[in-house]
């Protein structure tokens, strides 16, 4: 039994199953377009072939457990993979645009040390099949309204689930399939300067979020280990790399009480962001239990972005329920509210 979002070859398997060419666009149309979750939905297709698709191409490979709202712009899906992991999707619903944000590996091995996806480690990589799933199972919850972006800003570092990830961005803007603009799709990585490069060789015009948090290396290293390997300096030369491919870059700035929010850092993070051209998007943080850090007064987050609004574009997220939309393990970091 092979999971239908992992099969390459749809019309092979059906033909090799004796079922009519026509039977393909039908079968894809469903799995991709119509708001099914189990084969016997599917009205047009004769029992037999749905009997057929049931027992070797299920249509969702992992079970939704539970959705619940997590505020009043936000809600939560659980999923339990095959193999028993668990893994959680946001759907977040702001100024009439629907945001699906998925996880990208079980757990995290990159251990910054704000947030919550990294404090039981490392699982294992998604397959992309998994990651798709996320986004079609709010596709069809949703529908006729429609996902307008997605966000890989879940659990896991993106970049360090390279080929699945990519594979699943492809598989969701391929025209016969699922068709979504990969310029609505942003990819949210803690700085993996050597992939952010290979990104920007893809021929795929995604977004770029870097998790940002800190303007110099000195408290970056503190805070998230992977600055050991790629310093800013590299981080940076990657970023540049990156644009002059013509992609776009925001950069993420979780603001953390008394570590990375005085006046002093953010003129720092503005003339580095000045340099890069790139959009701030500021992000109060969320406490997470068993971690010491808290969030900024509304006072200090509004004079650390005064700074950075006198010279590059940047946003506050303040609404409840949106800053999920902010950083790689935001997703986490909401769960714990
Ligand atoms: S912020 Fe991202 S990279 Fe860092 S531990 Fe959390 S999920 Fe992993």
């Amino acid at each position: 039994m092979t999971a239908f979002f992992a099969t390459e070859n749809i019309d092979d398997r059906l033909a090799q199953a004796g079922f009519e060419s026509f039977r393909v666009k039908q079968v894809l149309d469903w799995a991709y377009r119509k708001p099914i979750f189990d084969w016997k939905e599917a009205s047009n297709l004769p029992q037999n072939l749905k009997t057929w698709l049931e027992e070797h191409l299920p249509l969702f490979s992992m079970r939704c457990e539970v959705v619940s709202a997590t505020g009043k712009f936000s809600e939560k899906a659980l999923f339990r993979l095959a193999d028993g992991g668990a893994i959680e999707t946001v759907l977040l619903k702001t100024h009439k645009r629907h945001t699906v944000c998925v996880s990208s590996q079980l757990g995290c091995a990159y251990g910054c040390k704000f947030c919550a996806s990294g404090l039981h480690g490392f699982k294992r990589n998604l397959e992309a099949h998994e990651i798709v799933e996320q986004v079609l199972f709010f596709s069809k919850k949703l529908y006729p309204k429609k996902v307008d972006n997605v966000v890989y800003m879940g659990m896991g570092e993106p970049l360090a689930n390279y080929d699945n990830v990519i594979q699943s961005i492809r598989k969701l803007t391929d025209s016969k399939l699922f068709a979504f603009s990969p310029r609505r799709i942003t990819l949210s990585t803690s700085g993996i300067a050597p992939a952010i490069k290979k990104l920007a060789d893809e021929d795929l015009p995604i977004r770029l979020a870097i998790s940002l948090h800190a303007p110099n290396d000195t408290i970056r290293s503190q805070i998230m280990p992977v600055n050991q390997k790629y310093p800013l300096a590299t981080l940076l030369e990657a970023a540049n790399y990156f644009q002059s491919k013509g992609r776009r870059i925001t950069l993420e700035y979780i603001l953390i009480d008394s570590l990375n929010d005085t006046p002093i850092l953010a003129t720092e993070l503005a003339i580095l962001a000045k340099k890069l051209s790139a959009h701030v998007n500021l992000i109060p943080y969320n406490p997470v239990k068993d971690l010491p850090w808290k969030r900024p007064s509304l006072q200090k987050q509004r004079a650390f972005l005064a700074i950075l609004e006198s010279a590059v574009p940047t946003s506050l997220r303040i609404e409840k329920g949106t800053s999920i939309d902010a950083a790689c393990g935001q997703l986490a970091l909401k769960q714990k509210d």
